[in-house]
């Protein structure tokens, strides 16, 4: 049969075809008024799609770009810092913090599995300057308690909460002021349906008071020069000024979903995000699948790989049979598992097609005899359950 490409991945995702062709029309130099309505428009509209009053900064780079800012900004060598750390993604707190001479106290929990609150508890000393975690580890599909974390934080002394959103972001409801999340990270290769190339932050008072007298080197990621020049309507450096119109284009999408309103829109795609990723758990445990994470994500649903099979194998087959893509599992959990994301750009026809593609893989690959149309019926039934209330057609 003829085969689409299409990515299941958890970035980069699906491109929305506005952002595409925005950027392809952008010509615009980035010192002028062109551009400074462009930036200006982008910077208040991501405030609304992150939830925050917090200034947000927009940089040409990629997500792990503005995870190594967070540190950079926000630490002096000997800082003690608590990394909360429960799949790769954590794990490259603890890279960075180490790289920049933090001693970090790591919280550290299978892969899979995420952090007791009391265990977090006990770690958060008075001594403790910061504290890293991710909204939603990618890389085992599972989902952090950040508004519980973020209560224990406040409760204990002055830490700064840093947390790594770029998969949470547009995927799971977060009220970063209400919280008081400090430091928030998103990419625009997630949920904003972009190429990758430009990854973002909303920063705190507090976080904004701690990097004057934080003592790490910095020089491009010096975010209060960045903070500087956004309020003169310009970036310190060249923007990336392409990816700019793409965002523009990704946020007036977020708009339209929320009838006008960005923060609704954000709402819908979250909402949107949850529903997809229910009925891809219904469809895959109706087939027998265990989901690899306990407290699985609305980002993407990592499935176990079933017994003796290698889950590159399953990903091979989605590839070459349907050209579509998953993830395998990453790092040790490569052939465990395999990944199907949910971040941005996905609708019903995505969700019920990859998990009757599913289906056919999983005839191939095992051996086993399918009961074919059983995942499709249990996304089915989810999503007749909900559709009135969160279903978002575009
Ligand atoms: C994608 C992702 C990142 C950033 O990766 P980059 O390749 O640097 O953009 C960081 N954390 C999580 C949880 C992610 O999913």
């Amino acid at each position: 049969m003829l085969r689409k490409n299409r990515l299941f991945t958890p970035g980069p995702t699906p491109l929305l075809p506005a952002a595409q062709s925005a950027m392809a029309a952008f010509t615009a130099h980035h010192r002028t008024p062109d551009f400074r309505t462009l930036f200006q428009r982008v910077l208040a509209d991501m405030k609304q799609f992150i939830g925050t009053q917090n200034d947000v900064l927009v940089l040409a780079c990629s997500g792990t770009g503005i995870m190594e800012s967070a540190v950079s900004n926000l630490t002096s060598p000997g800082d003690k810092v608590l990394v909360l750390t429960a799949g790769k993604f954590g794990e490259r707190w603890t890279g960075i913090t180490k790289a920049f001479g933090c001693n970090p106290d790591i919280l550290s929990v299978p892969y899979g599995e995420t952090f007791s609150l009391t265990d977090v508890r006990s770690k958060l000393t008075s001594d403790i300057r910061a504290v890293f975690v991710q909204a939603t580890e990618s890389s085992t599909g599972a989902r952090h308690d950040i508004q519980a974390i973020a209560k224990l934080v406040r409760e204990h002394g002055d830490a700064l909460l840093v947390v790594d959103a770029i998969t949470g972001l547009g995927t799971t409801h977060l009220d970063v002021d209400a919280w008081g999340i400090d430091f928030i990270i998103g990419g625009s290769q997630k949920a904003l349906m972009m190429p990758p190339g430009l990854a973002y932050c909303a920063v705190s008072e507090c976080a904004w008071q701690r990097m004057e007298s934080s003592k790490s080197p910095r020089y491009y990621f010096d975010l209060r020069r960045e903070r500087k020049s956004a309020a003169k309507g310009e970036t310190a450096y060249t923007p990336a000024t392409s990816l700019f119109a793409a965002l523009g284009a990704a946020l007036d999408f977020v708009r339209s979903m929320g009838n006008g309103d960005v923060a609704k829109g954000r709402e819908s795609l979250v909402n949107n995000a949850e529903l997809c990723a229910e009925m891809t758990r219904a469809g895959v445990t109706a087939l027998g699948l265990k989901l690899y994470a306990s407290s699985p994500a609305a980002a993407l649903t990592a499935v176990t790989s079933p017994n003796g099979i290698d889950s590159g194998k399953i990903v091979k087959e989605f590839r070459e049979t349907f050209d579509a893509v998953v993830a395998n599992g990453q790092g040790e959990m490569k052939g465990q598992l395999f990944r199907i994301a949910h971040i941005g750009y996905y609708d019903y026809l995505d969700t019920v097609g990859i998990l009757a593609a599913l289906e056919q893989v999983l005839a191939r690959t095992t051996g086993r005899i399918i009961d074919f149309g059983s995942a499709v019926r249990a996304a089915q039934e989810v999503y007749a359950r909900t559709t009135e209330v969160t279903l978002v057609t575009q």
